[in-house]
């Protein structure tokens, strides 16, 4: 079946075509009263074409309409449509065709061509020849006038050097319009964390911290530029500062305290502070009562004071905020407390009840996209599907935190 959309334009190149013959044929019967009736002088093409699509034959409709469509200031709109739904069924090399054959038109204004050779570099985006795109949008950005037609540019080779990981290059792109566009700190915060971690790589950490320092200047809610820093700290055994970091996510983002608690967890253990650690648990669990925290909290209590002491304070804590994974925890501590008291197996009920929660966590993810609803077992910093920065967060509520 011939999808809507494409229907809509190959009706709307029918109706042009038609309207356009029909005014020709008016005209010369206007200047040549014996010539043929207008019926007789309309094109039969556009019958062939309607014809074809009328039998769902919508490639030899498309390339009848193109043939017929004469390129003017009346079709151009329909020809680029025609472009545009070739490259949204995967067939950019067609709309490549469509596109460098209206570029070929010299009597086409300034605006429109601008138009089509934005066009012409999404499809050869889209077929991942970026060279030639970002050649394109490079000439545009040099030639253009048109504020519009330079932003969409720079918006399209900001996406193509993203795909190619030149974070240098995306950031001189981006730099002289930052202030304008104050929604762009964020992706720029974020490719700054990535040539961060080039640097850490090539043992460059000075050159990293300053990355990660500029990171927070573009975008001082930026948590992963704050995690990284607190991972230097604790590399140069700076434990303090370290943790004095990774206490600024709370004030940043909150949802993501438990992506930070296995760091925390870190900086404390390796300085011997199990107290601090613990006190510093608590203060988050004040601040944000997640499962996370309940957890980490469970496991200090459980290999310092004991398994049961562990029971009373997961129990007492969840029952304010219940969740699927903090239960699956406690019937955890609950086998154990009764391996422990010398039974020989665990409770069948227990055992079922964790057979349960098993397969419900199995089946659970644990982030979610805030802008288009992605979900990832894994943190990613950039959304693979809307291509966002830090928009994947922990999950929230009884199935998540
Ligand atoms: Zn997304």
């Amino acid at each position: 079946m011939l999808d809507t959309a494409l229907l809509g334009v190959l009706l709307t190149a029918i109706a042009i075509g038609y309207g356009l013959g029909y005014r020709q044929a008016t005209r010369r019967r206007q200047q040549h009263p014996s010539s043929a009736p207008t019926s007789q002088v309309l094109s039969r093409d556009y019958f062939v074409g309607l014809n074809y699509l009328l039998n769902e034959q919508p490639d030899e409709a498309i390339n009848t309409f193109i043939n017929v469509l004469a390129v003017n200031s009346d079709t151009v709109d329909t020809h680029i449509a025609l472009g545009k739904l070739f490259r949204a069924r995967g067939e950019a090399d067609k709309a490549v065709s469509i596109h460098q054959n209206l570029l070929a038109r010299p009597e086409l204004p300034q605006h429109t061509n601008e138009q089509i050779q934005l066009e012409l570099a999404r499809d050869f985006m889209a077929l991942g020849v970026h060279d030639r795109a970002q050649r394109l949008l490079n000439t545009l950005l040099e030639n253009s006038t048109d504020d519009n037609h330079r932003y969409a540019a720079k918006q399209l080779l900001i996406d193509l050097l993203e795909r190619e990981k030149a974070w240098r290059d995306a950031l001189e792109v981006i730099q002289p319009i930052l202030k304008q566009r104050p929604a762009m700190r964020r992706p720029a915060a974020h490719w700054l964390c990535e040539l961060a971690l080039e640097e850490i790589s090539e043992a460059s950490r000075a050159l990293a911290k300053r990355h990660l320092k500029k990171a927070l200047q573009l975008d001082e809610n930026c948590v992963r530029a704050t995690l990284l820093l607190a991972d230097l700290e604790m590399d140069n055994g700076h434990y303090g500062r370290a943790i004095e970091r990774l206490d600024c996510i709370v004030h940043q983002e909150t949802t993501h305290i438990p992506t930070m608690l296995p760091a925390l967890k870190r900086a404390y253990l390796r300085q011997d502070d199990e107290a601090g650690y613990e006190a510093h648990l608590f203060r988050l669990l004040e601040q944000a009562p997640y499962t996370s925290i309940i957890i980490a909290l469970g496991e200090l209590v459980h290999q310092r004071d004991g398994v049961d002491k562990a029971i009373t304070l997961v129990g007492e804590r969840l029952r304010a905020v219940p969740s699927l994974g903090g239960l699956d925890y406690l019937i955890d501590l609950y086998i154990e407390s009764q391996r422990q008291s010398g039974k020989e197996a665990p409770d069948t009920r227990l055992l079922l009840l964790k057979h349960h929660t098993d397969a419900l966590l199995l089946n659970r993810t644990r982030h979610r996209c805030q802008r288009c609803g992605l979900a990832s077992d894994a943190l990613q910093w950039q959304c693979p599907s809307c291509r966002y920065w830090g928009t994947i967060k922990p999950i929230i509520g009884v199935e998540g935190e």
